[in-house]
């Protein structure tokens, strides 16, 4: 797998954006359950976020070619149409062809009259120039173009693309899939696929602007996941690219059976599960990869609701904490027989299961899920002594350590039997 540093930046035109610019890494070398029956109905819940728009069809991408008095523009065609092609095999493939960009080039090369320097030290003036030029030229957003990339020679501003999150994008200097797939998934509305890196704490602390890395998602083209990185699955939801029958809500334990959504397959197959946590500000996603050979170990695990409760960004747990210091989330998936357990709930998590040597669109994984059993009396978790302990649910020694699973070890049980509760002491 060739993971080569990108050769810049990306910036996302967001005030909460801007100066949390980090280097974009890439892969330009391509590289993006048992379902039981429990799930619930998609329309019924509350909880997964309505799609944002629906993007089917064609949407026109005008690239347009600008050089500098200083500097001629110097990509050629073919280069281009490389680019372009790449990024529409990417397109086809996460909206299981659905979507592409209609790709036209602007005829005309055109030239800017400043240098490099003037443009690296007031880039406004190069987008006012770029859209008095399309103005002149008579070209019109929704007619001729729906997003307009403008491409240039480089100059020296610490970001290798930027986009207005609509209808357009600037793509400063090399003209790579990488970097121009990724501005275009802002123009489809879409932020950045981030990460939380808390240290030892793989939740982090919700609101909190230190414990996450912008990019951080190590397989998504929004994050770091370079040209040929699918979007996630709750991108790929508020885009309209799956169905209902795709994405599911869970409430109930099982063991679900999620495919690898890293691929064009649209079999009605289960491709992404919500399960909302304790708190109901927060939820999580998961999914399965099989492109990426460290994606393959297990579920992918996304938070929901970390910069604000409302926000649908998507946060990549990495699922071994303290792991930053290797500069990567690339060993944050729940591998096979790892667990964790809701930060704010009781709902435990565990990948039991991948279709192993299977890394294609029948790869799946399949995830354990399970919820408090019902009548587990509601008690606030790791705040004091736990020495209670329902048959049906989970069990904490004196010290709080979740004891799930050890059945020899002595704990205290509520019993509801006969009469009033009393506590009993089970010291098997
Ligand atoms: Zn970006």
């Amino acid at each position: 797998m060739n993971r080569n540093p990108m050769q810049g930046l990306c910036m996302l035109a967001l005030a909460a954006c801007l100066g949390l610019v980090r280097p974009l890494a890439a892969e330009e070398e391509m590289v993006c359950g048992t379902d039981d029956g429990l799930a619930a109905p998609l329309a019924k819940t509350a909880q997964i976020p309505k799609v944002s728009k629906i993007y089917s069809g064609k949407l026109k991408a005008m690239v347009i070619r600008i050089g500098f008095s200083d500097a001629p523009y110097a990509v050629d065609t073919a280069a281009i149409v490389k680019t372009n092609t790449a990024i529409n095999t990417l397109y086809r493939s996460m909206s299981r062809n659905a979507f592409e960009w209609d790709w036209r080039i602007y005829g005309i090369i055109l030239s800017a009259p400043g240098t490099r320097a003037d443009y690296g030290a007031n880039f406004s003036s190069l987008q006012s120039w770029i859209a008095s030029q399309l103005t002149a030229a008579g070209l019109k957003r929704g007619t001729d173009y729906d997003v307009y990339v403008a491409n240039f020679p480089l100059i020296t501003i610490g970001w290798s693309g930027l986009s207005n999150l609509r209808d357009a994008d600037w793509i400063n200097g090399s003209y790579s899939a990488g970097v121009t797939g990724h501005e275009l998934g802002h123009s489809l509305g879409l932020p950045h696929a981030h990460s939380i890196e808390a240290g030892p704490d793989m939740f982090g602390t919700p609101g909190t602007t230190t414990q996450t890395n912008e990019y951080g998602n190590p397989y998504d083209i929004m994050g770091h996941g370079g040209s040929t990185g699918h979007f996630n699955v709750l991108y790929k939801w508020r885009v309209g690219w799956e169905d209902a029958d795709e994405i599911k809500e869970v409430t109930s334990s099982g063991t679900y059976r999620i495919y690898a959504q890293d691929n064009d397959a649209h079999k009605g197959r289960l491709l992404g599960l919500r399960v909302p946590s304790g708190d109901a500000n927060y939820g999580y996603w998961f999914e399965y990869r099989a492109i990426t050979p460290s994606a393959r170990n297990g579920a992918a695990v996304m938070f929901q609701g970390f910069r604000t409760t409302a926000n649908l960004d998507s946060w990549f747990l990495d699922t071994t904490p303290g792991s930053r210091a290797s500069g990567d989330e690339s060993d944050g998936v729940l591998a096979v027989g790892k667990q964790f357990q809701d930060k704010y709930g009781q709902t435990a998590f565990k990948t039991v299961a991948i279709n192993n040597g299977t890394w294609t669109q029948d790869g799946y994984v399949d995830l354990q899920v399970t919820f408090p059993a019902a009548g587990t009396l509601p008690f606030a978790r790791r705040s004091g002594i736990r020495l209670i302990r329902d048959s049906r649910g989970p069990a904490y020694d004196m010290l709080g350590r979740d004891a799930m699973g050890l059945a020899s070890l002595p704990t205290l049980s509520l019993d509801q039997g006969k009469g009033s509760p009393h506590l009993v002491l089970n010291a098997r």
